[in-house]
């Protein structure tokens, strides 16, 4: 038997409200017995909204999707992402907030980035930058990267900016922090 789509917004619903709730009280909200509740719960835990606690559940925590330096909000497009040896990651909005978490975390193991023209994630260190261009998608000076030089060549045509590498660009936003 699948949840029925009423039950899974009563459920979410209240566990929202509530922070967490437990078995007996989600079924009597539902009026269901405890036992379609435990099949409910694994069903939402496996699509990964909520967590099961002992005897009951709570929301799942939602997966980082804020930049770590400026708390904007991350895009596909400009995605970058810092793997620490620690095995935790630090997401940021863009290149620019990317590569100054980048700079000032300990035990960097790759950094990773998204080709803002292909959509494709690319290791940061191969990219090539495209600085302070008028292409101002989301941090100042803006930060584009892209997987081919060419690429970054074509929008410079169009929107002026600067030709880097990751070294030359973590020099540049440092050097020029609020841009030319
Ligand atoms: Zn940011
Ligand atoms: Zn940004």
């Amino acid at each position: 038997m699948s949840i029925s789509p009423h039950r899974e917004k009563r459920i979410i619903e209240l566990l929202q409200k509530q922070g967490s709730a437990s078995i007996q009280e989600l079924a009597e909200a539902c009026g269901v017995s405890a036992m379609t509740i435990h099949r409910d719960l694994d069903k939402l835990a496996k699509a990964g909204l909520i967590q099961k606690k002992h005897g009951g559940a709570a929301l799942a925590e939602p997966s980082p999707n804020q930049c770590a330096m400026c708390g904007k909000p991350i895009l596909e497009r400009t995605i970058f992402i810092v793997h620490l040896e620690s095995g935790e990651q630090k997401r940021a909005c863009c290149a620019h907030c990317g590569l100054i978490i980048q700079g000032h975390a300990k035990g960097v193991q790759q950094s990773l980035t998204a080709d803002y023209l292909r959509g494709h994630i690319l290791s940061a260190g191969q990219a090539t930058y495209l600085l302070d261009s008028e292409m101002a998608v989301c941090c100042m000076p803006s930060a584009l990267t892209f997987g081919s030089r060419q690429d970054a060549e074509k929008f410079q045509k169009g929107f002026g900016g600067k030709i880097a590498n990751m070294r030359e660009a973590v020099e540049y936003l440092r050097e020029n922090p609020k841009g030319l």
